[in-house]
């Protein structure tokens, strides 16, 4: 994954197959898929790769029982199947993590059980373990950290559970080897149009140095999540929102508060909403919330109403009740949702499920659908694409193909996560003393990594060290202010950066710290 290689190869005189905007869930995905069909595949990030919504997931690869309650079998089904696969594919990523739905009523685990069977049933062959009443003595079992009166039953079910920022990166790696070319810190600020106002190409800037240039292509799509209303207005300035964000926030505290493996799910909270605690990194991630915002933005910040909100869902349920202090990081992302139509439609309502569309131009826009989903939203991004005639039709390959790290899982270690190239991490930390040495002391990450994410991952500031490749600010941002210093100075020389690019990495980043705790 080499920025420099990637960006002189986007900037050659071609006619690209596909040219991509958006680095997150969606658009990786689309280039794995666009790549191992056998276009040839241009990715643009504005900033770095799984900077937007595709970090700030609650880490679940799941069919969303949520929507079963709904009655959106479809989705669930799609959902539960591409987790299936995604477990195959991408085994040293994905937990099979044990669930719990507390009982408090006598009838609360019988009507859980039964709907939860059917997400099983949903799932067929690739089920990953089966639901399972539990009576008020395994229930407490299960659930030590919760008040025992919320456990007069329960039913505990399994889902799955990722590394949302490192599959994105596993991703661009995959991508890369089915010949694609991926670069991040590259923005598209215009769409071009031939003679019958088709879309022919993309202006793009190379955020790094200010350098602006062509692209041409067959074909373009409009991956970018929450800000999909821009590219839209680049293709036609009359277009209307199509898109509007909904925010969510998790808080991340200390295992404590839940010390077993189970992970906790309140199906229904005091507002009807469903909430999660779930063990990742060896904390506790808490969430979500559901909140209609008017701007698209890559730092959102935490409502007030949204923090109490969890907080007081935890009180009701935890033994130990957290507080502000207790939160190590607040996370916040934006769910890019289709626009709700008519009045007092709330987001909750808007199907989850992804949508395709194709501009009189030829702008194929994706929006909606989830991480869990990423693989089949790119296969019928470009099936839709070939159907339009806007490209050739080759056939979708990427049901079976592995995913960059591919190995059996190993969550022994925090390096398991990087797969087959753990190896490799270990060779360079066993080459020095200092890559062999905890970045912070009370975090397993290691210098290795730090250097490893500039060498092989394309990072390309602290914040992407210390934020995606590295999940450092996610888990405790506190931490992660604390060692900032130290991480910039050592990966300045790598990246041929001086003392000031040094000074400036460590002021933007510790400002951005403050923004994730209290
Ligand atoms: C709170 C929350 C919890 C969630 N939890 C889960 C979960 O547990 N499981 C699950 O399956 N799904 C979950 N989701 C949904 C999932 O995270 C999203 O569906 C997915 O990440 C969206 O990815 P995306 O690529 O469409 O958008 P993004 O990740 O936002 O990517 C869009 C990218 O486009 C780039 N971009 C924008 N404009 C330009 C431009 N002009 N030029 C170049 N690049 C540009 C941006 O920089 C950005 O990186 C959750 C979502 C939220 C908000």
């Amino acid at each position: 994954m080499n920025r420099n290689k990637n960006l002189q190869q986007a900037k050659t005189d071609r006619e690209w197959d596909v040219v991509i905007i958006g680095g997150g869930a969606t658009g990786l995905g689309i280039a794995v898929d666009a790549a191992s069909r056998g276009f040839s595949t241009l990715l643009l990030e504005r900033v770095d790769f799984a900077k937007g919504t595709s970090s700030r997931s609650t880490k679940l690869v799941h069919g969303g029982v949520r929507y079963l309650a709904q009655g959106d079998i479809a989705l669930v089904r799609e959902a539960l199947r591409e987790r299936g696969r995604l477990s195959k594919n991408a085994p040293h990523l994905f937990k099979s993590e044990t669930f719990v739905i507390p009982g408090e009523k006598w009838w609360t685990a019988y009507y859980y059980t039964f709907g939860l069977w059917l997400y099983d049933r949903l799932s067929g062959d690739l089920s990953i373990g089966h639901t399972r009443y539990l009576n008020k003595s395994q229930a407490n079992q299960s659930l030590k950290g919760v008040k025992p009166e919320k456990l007069n039953n329960g039913v505990c079910y399994y889902d799955g559970q990722f590394d949302d920022a490192r599959l994105a990166v596993n991703l661009a790696q995959t991508a890369i080897e089915q010949g694609a070319s991926l670069v991040n810190y590259c923005e598209v600020v215009g769409l071009d149009k031939n003679t019958t106002s088709k879309i022919c190409g993309v202006q793009a800037r190379d955020v790094l140095s200010g350098e602006s240039f062509a692209v041409r292509t067959k074909c373009v799509i409009n991956a970018t999540g929450v800000f999909t209303n821009e590219i839209n207005r680049m293709d036609n300035p009359d277009e209307m929102d199509g898109i509007v964000p909904s925010q969510g926030i998790h808080i991340v505290i200390d295992r404590e508060f839940l010390p077993n493996e189970s992970a906790l799910m309140v199906p229904k909270t005091s507002d009807g909403r469903v909430l999660f605690a779930v063990p990742w990194h060896d904390k506790l991630v808490v969430g979500t919330t559901d909140t209609l915002v008017k701007n698209a933005e890559y730092e959102p910040r935490p409502l007030e109403q949204e923090v109490e909100f969890i907080l007081q869902t935890a009180k009701d349920y935890f033994v130990k009740a957290p507080t502000r202090a207790d939160v190590r990081s607040v996370f916040v992302g934006l769910r890019p949702l289709a626009a709700p139509k008519g009045e007092n439609k709330s987001t909750k309502e808007v199907s989850r499920s992804h949508k395709i569309h194709i501009s009189s131009s030829g702008l194929v826009d994706i929006i909606g659908g989830k991480w869990t989903t990423y693989r089949q939203m790119a296969e019928d991004a470009l099936d839709a694409a070939m159907k339009a005639n806007i490209l050739p039709k080759k056939q979708c390959v990427t049901t079976d193909l592995k995913i960059h790290g591919h190995h059996p899982a190993d969550m022994n270690s925090h390096l398991g996560f990087y797969g087959s190239d753990r190896t490799y991490i270990e060779q360079l930390a066993a080459s020095d003393s200092k890559l062999g040495s905890r970045i912070h002391p009370d975090y397993p990450f290691l210098y290795a990594e730090a250097l490893w994410a500039v060498r092989e991952e394309m990072a390309q500031t602290l914040e992407d060290v210390l934020a995606r490749r590295i999940r450092l600010l996610f888990l405790d941002a506190r931490a992660a202010s604390a060692v900032a210093e130290d991480v910039a100075n050592y990966i300045a020389p790598e990246l041929n950066k001086n003392a000031d690019w040094v000074e400036q990495q460590v002021s933007e980043f510790r400002q951005l710290c403050k923004q994730y705790h209290f």
